[in-house]
Order: C-alpha cells, then sequence, then structure tokens
C-alpha cells in the first residue's frame, strides 16, 4: 500500500501518470488529504470510478493512533505516544498559549546523536519515520484542535498554524523525509502552513544547514550550541566531534547570507557547566558576525543526566551580557515539565 501521506504533489502527480491519468487530478486528492482531511481513501469521491478504484486498492492514508494522552496541570500542554503502523512510537505534543496552538514534532525514533542531556539523545537511535509519519503527527493534531471546542486559554478549537520541528530526532540527519513533510504542510492547495510557522531545529548537522540554505525554502531554523568552544560543546554534544564550531558557524553565515534571514540559537543552561559570565561572554564573541537570536532553555530533567537547571539570577545575567553584544535572548518558558513533554525531555519506553 502506498502512503498518500508520504508524496510531494508532484510525486502525486507523478504516480497518476504512471497509472495512465492526467495529473490534474492531483489537485482534488490533495484537497480531499488536507483540507477535507478524509480519514479513508474510499471517502474521496469525485473522482472516475476507475482512478478512484485505483486508489482505493493500492493507496491508504494511516494515521498515527494515540497510546497515551497526557494533560499538564497548567492545562497548556499535552503530550502524546502514538503509535505508527510498525508498532514503533513517538511522542508529538501540543502547545497552546494565548489562542495559539504550537504542535512539536518528532522527526525520528529516537535520535542517533547522543546529547546527554537530551531523554531521547539517551535512548539511542530506532529509524527515521517517513515524510507521511511527520505528516501524519500534523493532521492528528489538527483534527484533534478542529474537534475540541475553544477554551480561553488553551489555543483549542481552531486551526493549526505553528509546527516546530523539535520532537524527537534530528530533522537533518533525515532530510529528504522532513523536507518533504515541509512542502506537503506548506503546500497552498492542501494546509498551507506558512513556512515561517514551521521551525527547525538542528543539533548543527553542516551539511544539512548548507543545503537548506541552497534550497531556499523559508522555514526558519535554530541550531543548538549549547557551548561556545570545541571543548565545551562536545562535553555535552557528540556531533560536535564531526563539525567544529568553525565549521559550523561558516555554515550559518551562510545561511544567514543566502536566505538573508537571522538564525535562533538555543542554548540549554546547566547550572556551573555552561552559565557562568565568561561563557556568556564567549558566546556574545561567536555570535559577533551573524544575525541572531538566542533562545535560553534552562535545563529540563531527563533520567540519564545529573545537572541542575540554571537558577533565575544567573540566566537574568547570562542574558544581560549577551545585550552588551547586541545580541537579542529569549528564556523559553517552562511548559509540560509535570509531563516531560518539555525540550529534551522525549522519549519512549522499550
Ligand atoms: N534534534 C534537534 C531538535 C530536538 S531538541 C536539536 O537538537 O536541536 C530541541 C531543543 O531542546 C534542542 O536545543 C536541545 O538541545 C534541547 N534540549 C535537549 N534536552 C534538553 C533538556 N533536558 N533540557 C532543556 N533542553 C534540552
Ligand atoms: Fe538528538 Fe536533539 Fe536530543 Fe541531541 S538534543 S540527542 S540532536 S534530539
Amino acid at each position: 500500500m502506498i502512503n498518500l501521506y508520504d508524496l510531494s504533489y508532484p510525486a502525486l502527480e507523478n504516480l497518476l501518470q504512471s497509472w495512465g491519468f492526467s495529473p490534474y487530478h492531483a489537485g482534488r486528492i490533495w484537497a480531499y488529504l488536507y483540507q477535507e482531511q478524509v480519514a479513508a481513501v474510499a471517502a474521496i469521491t469525485e473522482l472516475r470510478p476507475d482512478l478512484r478504484e485505483r486508489l482505493v486498492a493500492e493507496t491508504a492514508v494511516p494515521l498515527p493512533h494515540p497510546h497515551l494522552d497526557t494533560h499538564s496541570s497548567d492545562g497548556f500542554t499535552r503530550k502524546f505516544l502514538l503509535a505508527l503502523a510498525d508498532g514503533q512510537t513517538i511522542e508529538t505534543v501540543l502547545m497552546g498559549f494565548k489562542g495559539r496552538a504550537t504542535a512539536c514534532v518528532s522527526t525520528q525514533v529516537g535520535c542517533a546523536m547522543g546529547c546527554v542531556f537530551c531523554a531521547t539523545g539517551q535512548m539511542g537511535f530506532t529509524r527515521h519515520l517517513t515524510a507521511g509519519e511527520i505528516v501524519g503527527q500534523v493532521l492528528f493534531i489538527d483534527r484533534l484542535l478542529q474537534a475540541t471546542n475553544p477554551s480561553a486559554n488553551s489555543g483549542q478549537g481552531q486551526r493549526l498554524r505553528n509546527i516546530v520541528l523539535m520532537g524527537m530526532g534530528e530533522p537533518l540527519h533525515n532530510y529528504e523525509a522532513t523536507m518533504t513533510a515541509v512542502d506537503i504542510l506548506t503546500h497552498p492547495k492542501g494546509m498551507a502552513i506558512a513556512p515561517r510557522h514551521i521551525t527547525l531545529s538542528t543539533v548543527g548537522v553542516v551539511p544539512g544547514i548548507v543545503r537548506l540554505a541552497d534550497e531556499g525554502r523559508q522555514v526558519r531554523l535554530a541550531v543548538s550550541l549549547h557551548g561556545a568552544t570545541d571543548a565545551e560543546r562536545q562535553a555535552l554534544v557528540p556531533p560536535a566531534r564531526r563539525w567544529p564550531l568553525a565549521e559550523l558557524l561558516d555554515a550559518c553565515r551562510y545561511y544567514t547570507q543566502k536566505r538573508k534571514r537571522h538564525i535562533f540559537f538555543e542554548w540549554t543552561l546547566i547550572e556551573d557547566k555552561n552559565d557562568a559570565p565568561e561563557q556568556a561572554h564567549a558566546l556574545g564573541q561567536l555570535l559577533q558576525t551573524i544575525p541572531a537570536h538566542v533562545n535560553l532553555i534552562p535545563l529540563n530533567p531527563t533520567p540519564g543526566y545529573e545537572g541542575l537547571p540554571t537558577a533565575r539570577p544567573s540566566v537574568k545575567q547570562f542574558q544581560a551580557i549577551l545585550t552588551t553584544y547586541g545580541i537579542p535572548s529569549t528564556v523559553r518558558q517552562r511548559r509540560g515539565i509535570d509531563i516531560a513533554a518539555g525540550c529534551g525531555q522525549l522519549k519512549v519506553l522499550t
């Protein structure tokens, strides 16, 4: 069975042509998949009967099944353990604040990068997700939002408009499937999610950043830094050995020049590890020549790492030092920690 959610628009046109039908039918099928959001291929009507028969016989629209659904106590975050067709599971998070719903979507089952403070890294790598499995998470969340009554602060009862590719996995290690999913989600005849409302976070896969710069999708890019010297970064982020800071920052500069936009740099703040004033100065110096915005994420607890989050006054001091270099920064809100839905807390029991 072909998973229709795996197919980009041109790939769907090609499939139709290979079956001897006009690619013109792709538009109608696409509208059923991503606007109507039909639950089964058989619900795609208004097609010539022979094409409809072939679709029903050879294609499917499988969505992941929720195994667990947990709500944070403040009502802002909801985490799903979703089962895929082969029984593997992933986590997807719905965050809703101030009437804005954001889905935090996974790109892999586990992750091969092994960042020490990340629960996904601690579980290791199982497999890449297909484009259809990435799209499936978004459709799952969008349907849920449409089906939920509007409520004051949960951001529900609406359509999904924001996506962060910051769930389990390293999106640039699964480049093709991730970009196919982005192309599907942003396609104007479908869900038409604005590319600027999609943020992709990478651990710093240099060839992927260069390719992203060259290919021209308008998604926003976040790069996980966590250390401003190679030695400090390598202690937290193993792929830093493969792509040293000088190379990574060259790729980032190339991206900002080519795409004419700034990069978000993520910095997980760990007490006595990477939160000292001199480390803030080193970061400030490092980012002098790059249009940057720093996202500071006080460490969230994970089973495999003992560090503590930086205390509030030191976070403020870190920010103040970045300001002296003209670098804007934001402290990421701590949400969903009680249900382990915060940054770096996603994993599945094996
Ligand atoms: N693989 C991508 C995206 C997923 S992680 C990446 O690494 O960028 C999203 C962000 O959460 C990254 O910046 C990551 O370093 C950070 N993170 C991981 N574990 C964390 C933890 N325990 N506490 C706070 N942030 C964490
Ligand atoms: Fe993978 Fe990102 Fe976690 Fe590192 S922080 S292990 S790259 S998911």
